[in-house]
């Protein structure tokens, strides 16, 4: 499953706020086995979020939106799907009703706007804050607060799938130049793809649908090159975060 994660807000764009909803996604489709192609920021600008929401609905699987939400002036997200769809927006009383039973919120409390989906959408409730989320066909629309993006995320995560990819990590004390021709001939033994990402050490971090082909392919690049231990042994896959 391919996927495409789209986060909008200014403040992410001006740097002010560090865009954890994107990484925290890309781990969590990863490690149910989709593949995140594309991580893009928007700003809060319902014509730049309309167009990449209907390019993207038609290029991907599924894409996951987070971030403007609420009802004000600058959350255009909803009103931004709404147009990628060609729908309305529509006070939604399924999420009204769950607001006054489950949130302790009577009409009167709400903002105009807080219960306005695109028309036919499938609310997400929002466990944590006010904003619901929704689904409108392969597109998922989740708020922007990192902690009801997390809540709302597990409701729907089960509908995200694939086949996990095993990844095994070999660090290396030299210099990335002096890998390349060891980095070629474990490609053309092994069916995995490599990944080499330099920092104090370099990280070589091994990936394929086949965990045995994985280690075999780490273990031989363990036997020729200078590895640094980093807990475990090299050449073995990684074990999955359970988080
Ligand atoms: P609300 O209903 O509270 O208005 P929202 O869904 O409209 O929430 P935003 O207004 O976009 O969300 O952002 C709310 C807060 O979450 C802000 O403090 C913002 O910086 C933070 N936030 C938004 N997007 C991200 C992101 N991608 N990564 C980390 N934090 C984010
Ligand atoms: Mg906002």
């Amino acid at each position: 499953m391919r996927v495409a994660v789209v986060t909008v807000g200014d403040e992410l764009l001006a740097g002010e706020t560090v865009n954890t909803n994107a990484s925290w996604l890309g781990e969590q489709l990863t490690a149910r086995g989709a593949t995140v192609e594309r991580v893009v920021t928007l700003p809060d600008r319902v014509s730049d979020i309309a167009r990449v929401v209907n390019e993207y609905r038609a290029e991907y699987d599924a894409v996951v939106v987070t971030g403007g939400l609420g009802p004000t002036h600058d959350d255009l997200t909803m009103e931004s799907v709404a147009a990628a769809f060609g729908r309305p927006l529509e006070r939604s009383e399924a999420v009204l009703e769950w607001l006054e039973a489950e949130g302790g919120y009577t009409r009167e409390d709400l903002t105009e706007g807080t219960a306005d989906l695109p028309k036919g959408a499938r609310p997400l409730h929002n466990e944590v804050g006010v904003a619901p989320g929704c689904v409108v066909e392969s597109v998922y629309v989740l708020p922007g607060v990192p902690a009801e993006m997390k809540a709302m995320f597990e409701t729907v995560r089960e509908e995200f799938e694939g086949t996990p990819l095993q990844v095994a990590t070999v660090t290396v004390a030299e210099p990335e130049s002096a890998l390349v021709e060891r980095f070629e001939q474990l490609r053309e033994r092994f069916d995995v793809a490599l990944g080499s990402y330099p920092g104090e050490s370099v990280h070589v971090r091994l990936r394929g649908e086949d965990g045995d082909e994985v280690e075999r392919a780490a273990a031989w690049l363990a036997e020729r090159a200078e590895t640094v231990e980093e807990g475990g042994s090299a050449g073995e896959v990684d074990e999955p975060d359970d988080e």
